[in-house]
């Protein structure tokens, strides 16, 4: 494989954006080297622009459940763009999304549609302080819920990997209404119910931690924090935009049905183009303007391409996607475990539904603290060894792998080719 077009490109790239990227975890940062830069997806594969082929396990960080290109997302994108690309008024397709939502997730009764995570994970947090009228959140280290201010504080993802606790230019006083505690630890939550009465508008969680690895709640806890956040007078937001119709065609709600007051998606709901939406109980978001006095906005919200990918990437993604999806995680899982045993490296595959991640530790993962605590000096040879093979895994450690229903026994047959050089370099 050569990457001499990669490179020049990456060269180019530093010189006009910070770090060659625009999104801190498409770097390369915690495992060297240049990032590829992709030209074309097709099914399980990403091509490069040195024409390499790789089987893609990142899928854009979590949207392409289908797989690349599919051709009805496809049309549907196209279709809507022949049509025109923005209008600034009420189109019948975001109607159409924010009904199918609802009709999958049974707590949300009305959503509004934004173009990222961040900004829906930003206005659930504004709107649960303006219901209540308190200012203080409650987070939990190693989750991440976009680069909201407030939010940025012990997050996962790119920010983990970076190793970096909380983010300069966030002042003092945008965190200090953010509270930060160990997931899976309902003692802690307790605690600091007691330590703030009256004071925690709401507690937000990923449904199932996706942004530290593979990190599934233990059981009870999100009931638990539902229970405590009633309990208090606060909101539980879940944060599904990672798990949000990828772990079940309800998301993480179809699999453990403990219901949120809010609820924040974004990537599988729009097919891969910018969309995300935040929803919830109706006297919840009845709050919002222009009914209500919490304001929210957006020029380009409901955006009538994104919102007819993600439609058709809804509508096309059947039992037999969501069974393929379980399928394909459990059958990666399972190759993981058969190469890194057979070359004697300590290792736990840990799943949150079809969200999978190989820790390099035997003990099981349940918290930030152990996440960062396993033997992650092994996986920047792992995931070379992998990439030098054609298999495009997640940059770093600290992410979730994102299986595809696109994925066949040829995907599977170069995985497996790859896995016990990789599992060799990591030993
Ligand atoms: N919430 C979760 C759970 C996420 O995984 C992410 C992104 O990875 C976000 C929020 C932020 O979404 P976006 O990157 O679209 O702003």
């Amino acid at each position: 494989m050569t990457h001499d077009q990669s490179k020049a490109w990456f060269a180019r790239a530093t010189g006009v954006t910070p770090g060659g990227v625009n999104s801190p975890v498409r770097a390369f940062n915690s495992v060297g080297g240049t990032p590829r830069f992709m030209v074309r997806g097709e099914g399980p594969y990403l091509w490069d622009v040195d024409g390499n082929r790789y089987v893609d396990l990142v899928s854009s960080w979590g949207p392409m459940i289908l797989g690349h290109a599919h051709p009805a997302v496809v049309e549907a994108a196209r279709k809507a763009a022949t049509n025109g690309l923005s209008f600034g008024t009420p189109t019948t397709g975001e109607v159409e999304l924010a009904e199918e939502i609802i009709a999958r997730v049974d707590p949300v009764h009305q959503v509004r549609l934004v173009n990222s995570g961040t900004e829906a994970t930003m206005s659930a947090i504004r709107l649960a302080r303006g219901f209540t009228g308190r200012s203080k959140i409650v987070k939990f280290a190693g989750c991440y819920h976009g680069h909201v201010d407030a939010l940025l504080a012990q997050a996962g993802s790119g920010v983990a990997t970076l190793g970096l606790p909380t983010s300069p230019g966030v002042t003092g006083a945008q965190a200090a209404d953010t509270i930060v505690l160990p997931y899976n630890d309902l003692d802690a939550v307790r605690q600091s119910f007691a330590d703030n009465p009256g004071e925690i508008a709401a507690i937000i969680t990923e449904a199932a931690a996706g942004n530290m690895g593979a990190v599934a709640p233990v059981d009870g806890f999100n009931a638990g924090l539902l229970e405590l956040a009633h309990e208090n007078g606060a909101l539980l937001i879940m944060d599904e935009v990672m798990t949000g119709f990828r772990v079940s065609r309800s998301g993480w709600f179809g699999l453990e049905a403990v219901p949120g007051d809010l609820y924040t998606f974004g990537k599988v709901m729009s097919g891969g183009l910018p969309a995300a939406a935040f929803g919830g109980r109706s006297e919840v978001m009845a709050k919002l303007a222009p009914g209500g006095p919490v304001y929210q906005a957006g020029t380009l919200s409901g955006n009538p391409v994104a919102v007819a990918a993600g439609l058709a990437t809804l509508r096309a993604a059947d039992d037999d996607v969501y069974r393929a999806l379980d399928a394909n995680s459990q059958r990666l899982g399972a190759l993981f475990t058969e190469a890194l045993t057979k070359a004697g490296v300590a290792h736990h595959v840990a799943y949150a539904g079809n969200l999978v991640t190989v820790f390099f530790s035997e003990e099981p993962v349940r918290n930030y603290h152990e996440a960062t605590g396993t033997e992650t000096w092994r996986f920047p040879p792992f995931f070379h060894a992998l990439l030098e093979r054609g298999v495009y895994a997640p940059p770093s450690p600290y992410e979730a792998w994102f299986v595809n229903a696109a994925m066949d026994d040829a995907a599977f047959e170069t995985i497996e080719a790859a896995l016990p050089a990789a599992a060799a370099a990591a030993a």
